[in-house]
């Protein structure tokens, strides 16, 4: 008798870099209230579904050593959570490939989550919305919500209500890897720690920012970018202040901390500009590694395998 070997689904998903990010106070639920500016970036994990006969979790790729495979992985939040509300069992292999930096404030987790969900949907063919599986992700992580849907966007409440947001050209960007990664709520305590003190100041409103977005303009959006968690970071790891410094005086446009840190990303002139940064800051000794990448591109979305042979 033939056996037909299930076919795996694979799934590439986007890391993010925040283009604006303003943190407000605590709120009695302990979470912070914010306003984002997300912008999708060509660095992605990539996600490999297959049937099995229990839920499994493989990690491979930079950082894997770090990443849990049981049910602390954001994945298998993901898997469970969706299989309980289709009433069938997890019963899939995913093997996770990372290309995203691990607990390095670009989303990674969040991104093999969406990749998960949309993966699933595709595996058992359950034809589930973009809505449906966004309302499913937002259960799962505030930055769940933007891995699924991708390009530029601006997120309040916890970064989970998501409004997209024009975006003309493509942006260059140099991303400096850290050694070790920063824990998003201890830089969210280092935060309220520092308020607490009186400092620091905190960037303004994301208009000028969008107008930039949609202009096309990496001049001006480099003059604009702003993130209320960078100081947080920095008083943590002051060690990245250098790494701000190395990618200015190699030439980018200006550099920033991504999200809660420690990637700091820097925005380039143009795809060489970005190329010779990177190969500046490779030599500098400030980072761990270099990555080169654009922005904006898409959410988690299945690969063709057929496709790419
Ligand atoms: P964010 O910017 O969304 O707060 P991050 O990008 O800084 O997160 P992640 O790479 O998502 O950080 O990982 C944060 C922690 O979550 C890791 O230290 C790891 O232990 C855990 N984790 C759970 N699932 C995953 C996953 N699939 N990939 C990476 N880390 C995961």
């Amino acid at each position: 008798m033939l056996s037909v070997v299930p076919r795996p689904v694979l799934v590439r998903a986007p890391a993010k870099v925040n283009l604006h990010l303003a943190v407000g106070d605590l709120r009695p639920d302990g979470y912070h209230e914010l306003t984002t500016v997300f912008q999708a970036l060509s660095l992605c994990d990539e996600v490999e579904l297959v049937p099995a006969k229990a839920l499994t979790i493989k990690v491979r790729g930079e950082g894997a050593r770090d990443v849990p495979t049981d049910r602390r992985n954001l994945v298998w939040k993901a898997a469970t959570r969706l299989a309980h509300k289709v009433g069938r069992d997890p019963l899939v292999e995913i093997v996770i490939d990372k290309g995203i930096p691990v607990a390095g404030g670009m989303a990674g987790g969040s991104a093999d989550a969406a990749a998960t969900l949309v993966g699933l949907n595709a595996l058992w063919h359950l034809d589930l919305t973009r809505d449906e599986l966004a309302d499913i992700a937002s259960e799962l992580g505030s930055d769940v919500p933007f891995s699924l849907h991708g390009g530029s966007a601006l997120g309040t409440g916890r970064g989970e209500k998501l409004l997209p947001v024009l975006s003309r050209n493509t942006f260059h960007w140099v991303l400096a890897l850290a050694k070790g990664g920063l824990s998003t709520p201890e830089v969210y305590r280092e935060l309220d720690r520092l308020r607490g003190q009186g400092q620091p100041p905190r960037i303004g409103d994301a208009q000028k920012l969008m107008q930039s977005l949609a202009a096309g303009d990496s001049a001006q959006l480099a003059a604009l970018l702003g993130n209320d968690l960078q100081a947080a970071a920095l008083s943590l790891k002051p060690e990245l202040r250098r790494t701000l410094r190395a990618g200015i005086n190699a030439g980018a446009l200006a550099g920033i901390v991504s999200g809660s840190g420690p990637t700091c990303a820097f925005l380039c002139e143009s795809a060489d500009a970005a190329i010779e940064v990177s190969t500046e800051l490779s030599g500098a000794g400030v980072c761990r590694s270099v990555r080169v990448a654009a922005g904006p591109v898409g959410g988690a979305k299945v690969i063709d395998l057929e496709s790419i042979g």
